[in-house]
């Protein structure tokens, strides 16, 4: 396919769009509206409930006031611990600070219980310089299975949490991955894009820290179970209820914690320690989300972009309406159908690419396109004009032409005769060559093409050319032309658009007068002006006619019935004539009574000089 200049301006603009809505894409703006698309989706598609794994051990604010508070903390999280002991849990994770030495009995007595807890994950955090991890104090650490990170994604609401989290030198797990591993006696297989444990494949890209979605419960589902120590104390055969759990034993009381985030879920934050339990839940179900490809996402925002660029440029009215809908159903419900299988894919790129394409497409067929149509409308007009003026215009010396060299060549013509059609010709062939040049000089002018010539010429003689030139035409219907009295006025501009003018003023009048009739030509000063009027005692119009008879290929209905030829663009084109010279045309006339034409053009007293720059 050949390629032309509209299928390369579409392809880039396709291009651009496409450029425009990714990059769009990547602003604050864009980040947050795919933010925001999630907890909508998270929130609309609620898979069916699962049995939870799940335990909660909370050391709520009751539980710390009767434990003696913060300073108590230690000791009540040794006395969950003996608790738990009794129930051996599947894996007990702790959530709680233990990394610094405060009283030399709690500590102890938190030691004697780590020690007896098998199972047993201890927390660590990263060091706010970053410079390594802020692990348990030695003498705990020695009775964990295992130790992992608490840490979350640093976002206003809670998403996803980093499975990895690495220094310089040493790296952790997150708590909830290392709970699970531990859990399932078993190690984690790691590759580029994902971490196996016990059979189960979490995608977690190591370039992206190991960035987890946490499949929230759905709010169908009463949340990670939870009991706190108070509740164990009131009643300890609660207890047996963490049986065979994975269990997280945390603070969850605020006045010692501000461990609290929210969730795309929630109206209120979720505990730190629930948070783990959650993704601990995310991985034991294999219910994980992974982005969409980078590939897919760039090949639907292309497909969206061409469809919407096509819903303007090759459909039209009420089709292209539907298409339009069709596509922007297309970006707003593929994401959500991708989501319900656990594939993230951004919205804003692909409401940017549709959205900004509809738009923008709909705007270039309004404007740029329209206007082309029209331009390339008025061109036809032109032409159409053209070739109107060429066959009726042209016609007449052509024919006179055609008719005497035609009875030179057949008949024996006396010497006179000859001559007198010789001359004929020449001179109706130099009319011919005058009118294409002037035909020419017109077009062009209407198009903005020409500059006009700019001639000192007098009024006058301008006169006497165009009456001599329309005397046959009146001679022929016996139409007297009186020429009044001329002041010598010098006229300025083109001299042969201008005799046009003139000479079609006066053809019209012979043409629209019966018989016998008489055509005026008078001129007089009028300030800077000279009104120069041409006036006959023809068929005359209506008043509301004389304000169409300057528009293209408009004739009246007199001049119809008349049987005189005529096209209609002769006084449209001495209209842009006139209006070219700073000039006007006025018409006054009444049916059956008469026309008056008058041409208003700037003029001033002829000087002597300008006589020499006629160009005749
Ligand atoms: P044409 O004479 O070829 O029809 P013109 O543009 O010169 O085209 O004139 C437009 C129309 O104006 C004419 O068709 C005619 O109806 C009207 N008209 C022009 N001059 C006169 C006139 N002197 N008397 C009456 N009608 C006129």
């Amino acid at each position: 396919m050949k390629l032309n200049r509209r299928h390369v301006e579409s392809t880039a603009l396709v291009l651009g769009f496409l450029a425009a809505a990714l990059a769009t894409s990547w602003t604050s703006l864009g980040i947050q509206i795919d933010k925001d698309a999630y907890d909508w989706m998270l929130r609309l598609y609620e898979p069916p409930p699962w049995r939870t794994e799940t335990m909660l051990l909370a050391i709520d604010e009751q539980s710390l006031q009767t434990s003696g508070g913060v300073r108590g903390l230690r000791t009540a999280i040794a006395e969950g611990l003996t608790y738990l002991a009794a129930t051996s849990p599947k894996v007990v994770a702790l959530d709680a600070t233990v990394a610094d030495v405060t009283d030399p009995e709690p500590d102890a007595v938190l030691g004697a219980a780590l020690r007896r807890t098998p199972r047993l994950v201890l927390p660590c955090q990263l060091l706010p310089d970053g410079s390594g991890f802020e692990d348990p104090l030695p003498r705990y650490l020695q009775w964990g299975a295992a130790i992992g990170h608490v840490h979350a994604d640093a976002d206003a609401v809670n998403r996803a949490i980093p499975l990895e989290k690495a220094t310089g030198t040493k790296r952790r797990w997150a708590l909830a991955l290392e709970a699970f591993r531990v859990s399932r006696n078993a190690h984690i297989v790691e590759s580029v894009n994902d971490l196996e444990v016990a059979g189960i494949v979490i995608p977690a890209r190591r370039a992206d820290s190991r960035r987890m979605w946490i499949r929230y419960l759905p709010p169908s589902m009463p949340g990670v179970p939870r009991i706190s120590l108070k509740q164990l104390r009131d009643n300890p055969a609660l207890a047996e209820r963490f049986r065979d759990k994975a269990v997280f034993l945390g603070v969850t009381a605020q006045t010692a914690t501000r461990d609290r985030l929210m969730t795309p879920y929630s109206g209120l934050p979720m505990s730190g320690v629930e948070i783990h339990a959650q993704a601990f839940e995310t991985i034991a179900q294999g219910r994980f989300f992974t982005p969409a490809p980078g590939w897919m996402e760039l090949a639907f925002c292309m497909l969206l972009t061409v469809a919407s660029w096509s819903a303007f440029t090759f459909l039209s009215g009420v089709r292209s309406y539907f298409a339009a809908a069709g596509v922007l159903a297309a970006a707003h419900v593929v994401p959500y159908l991708l989501f319900r299988h656990g594939t993230v894919f951004p919205y804003a790129p692909s409401l940017g690419s549709s959205w900004l394409t509809l738009v923008a497409s709909a705007a270039y067929q309004h404007f740029v396109v329209r206007r082309r149509m029209l331009r390339a409308e008025l061109d036809r007009g032109r032409y159409r004009q053209a070739m109107h003026f060429v066959t009726h215009e042209m016609r007449t010396p052509l024919t006179a032409i055609q008719g005497s060299s035609e009875l030179m060549g057949r008949y024996a013509l006396t010497e006179e005769k000859r001559k007198q059609m010789a001359q004929m010709i020449n001179s109706e062939s130099k009319r011919l060559g005058r009118m294409i040049e002037i035909f020419l000089n017109v077009e062009r002018l209407s198009a903005g093409e020409i500059e006009m010539k700019q001639d000192c010429f007098s009024a006058r003689e301008l006169i006497a050319v165009c009456v001599e030139r329309a005397m046959p035409l009146a001679d022929r219907k016996r139409i007297s032309v009186l020429v009044e009295e001329i002041p010598d006025e010098t006229l300025t501009g083109d001299r042969e658009l201008m005799e046009y003018a003139l000479y079609n003023l006066l053809t019209n009048a012979v043409k629209y007068s019966g018989a016998r009739t008489q055509v005026t030509v008078r001129a007089r000063r009028d300030g800077e002006r000279l009104r120069l009027a041409v006036e006959d005692q023809g068929i005359g119009m209506e008043e509301k006619e004389t304000r169409k008879i300057f528009q293209k290929f408009y004739r009246t209905s007199g001049a119809e019935q008349s049987g005189e030829a005529g096209t209609g663009i002769g006084l449209s084109i001495v209209e842009e004539i006139v209006t070219r010279h700073h000039g006007a045309i006025e018409v006054s006339s009444r049916p059956g009574a008469g026309s008056c034409f008058t041409l208003v053009l700037p003029a001033r007293p002829a000087a002597p000089q300008d006589a020499t720059h006629t160009n005749s």
